[in-house]
């Protein structure tokens, strides 16, 4: 398996600390993916027939139009929506997907929703003054606790309007067991949100599952996370939801009907999309899709495992190297860590300068979890927000993408043992 001829950028030359051209190495995919080749193409071909969608009569606007309307069918398709009952609407990324679920929701205060200390900030920063939010429990390695999750469904009784759970961890990579999940939601009356962009890119994933009772009712994700360009992502879910009530973004293409004193608005998705559609993001998206369905989903997962393995294992070699989640099973290929008596930031830097591989340090916009894992109270919280200059807790993570080789861990290897063997030099400098 070898998946390295199917991204654009791969052999990129980057300058060293000390001038030399270095081969790029990425391992910082959980950001954001470099693009496909067949993405770049697409965008490419398409080009010669850009033109206005839904309002133009021109020949290129027409087809414009039927190429952005087919595409939902290949998005619904692609994560096993029910294409008669939901929909799909386009949207720069997760972090709009869900902020707009949190406008559409219920409007009412008295809604619960549940959240998880595992979550990025995008799934939990939207739901906080909107609704009451409440977050599940993770044990000590950072796993969510189920029966945390019952005993808060029982709590609120029938109060719980969503539960919104991330699919795979942006920090630790732990996959959610969201059918699971979905099942105790609907059993007390409430919805789950999965909270894709970790996921969808790494896993297949099916919005329906063998029984009723465990169906997905939203899902989230980025294109940009999943070898498409930035600008374009889709929040999927049942059409009745949005089809009551104001959309939250209002403009040109929400509307059927405007007169001064009363305005009919559009069926969803439509609705939901204000302003001229991002269509060369949605063409671009779709190659994405097709581009990973052509794949295999399953055999994304089985080459990425084996990264995820050989980084595990070759890490966990290094007595300096701190690892959270030394237990590999259900995750996607995500590793944090921390070498023993060196700030994260610094790793990452000597990463960069010294060897060419781009990680991310700090905390991956998920600040509670990772406080959680590091296992800092408020108070030190509290403390190290006053102080500007206090360095900040956090953790150096790995995150690969199906482009990957071991051959770069190898590398990743030699710089690690470089870090260690040079601690009190860095420390210094
Ligand atoms: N959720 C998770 C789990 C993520 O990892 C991210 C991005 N790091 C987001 C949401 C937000 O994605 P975006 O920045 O594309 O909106």
């Amino acid at each position: 398996m070898y998946f390295r001829n199917l991204v654009v950028g791969v052999n990129t030359l980057v300058p060293l600390k000390n001038g030399k051209l270095t081969r790029y190495i990425n391992f910082d995919n959980a950001a954001t993916t470099p693009p496909f080749i067949n993405v770049m193409n697409a965008i490419n071909s398409f080009a010669p027939w850009y033109s206005s969608i839904h309002r133009g009569t021109g020949y290129k606007s027409v087809f414009s139009t039927e190429i952005y309307e087919s595409s939902r069918e290949k998005v619904l398709n692609f994560v096993g929506a029910d294409s008669k009952l939901d929909t799909v609407i386009y949207v720069r990324n997760t972090t709009e997907a869900i902020n707009k679920l949190s406008n559409r929701l219920c409007k009412d205060d008295k809604c619960v929703v549940l959240s998880t200390f595992m979550e990025h900030h995008s799934n939990d920063l939207p739901w906080r003054g909107k609704f009451k939010v409440d977050y599940i429990e993770t044990d000590d390695c950072g796993r969510l606790l189920l029966d945390d999750l019952e005993g808060k469904l029982k709590k609120y009784d029938g109060k719980v309007k969503l539960v919104a759970v991330t699919g795979a961890s942006n920090v630790t990579g732990y996959i959610n067991p969201y059918y699971e999940i979905a099942k105790l939601a609907h059993k007390y009356g409430a919805f789950i949100l999965v909270d894709g962009a970790q996921l969808i890119p790494h896993r297949k994933f099916d919005m329906k599952s063998h029984s009723d009772d465990e169906h997905i009712d939203f899902i989230a994700f980025s294109g940009h996370k999943m070898y498409a360009p930035f600008g374009v992502g889709a929040l999927i879910g049942p059409k009745r939801i949005f089809e009551k009530g104001e959309p939250d973004l209002k403009g040109g293409g929400t509307v059927k009907v405007v007169s001064h004193d009363f305005v009919i608005w559009e069926d969803p998705p439509s609705k939901e999309e204000a302003g001229t559609p991002n269509l060369m993001g949605v063409v671009a998206l779709i190659a994405a899709i097709e581009t990973l369905q052509n794949i295999g989903m399953d055999k994304i997962d089985e080459y990425e495992r084996i990264l995820l393995k050989y980084a595990n294992h070759i890490l966990s070699q290094f007595n300096d190297v701190e690892l959270y989640c030394p237990n590999i099973s259900n995750k996607v290929a995500i590793i944090p860590f921390n070498i023993k008596g060196i700030y994260h930031g610094k790793v990452a830097e000597i990463l960069s300068d010294y060897f060419a591989i781009a990680v991310r340090s700090g905390c991956f916009c998920a600040q509670p979890y990772i406080q959680r894992l590091l296992r800092i109270d408020k108070e030190k919280i509290l403390k190290i927000a006053k102080n500007p200059d206090s360095k900040r807790p956090g953790m150096v993570r790995l995150s690969f993408g199906l482009y990957n080789t071991c051959d770069e861990i190898d590398i990743l290897a030699r710089a690690i043992r470089f870090i260690i063997a040079n601690k009190s030099y860095f420390l210094s400098n």
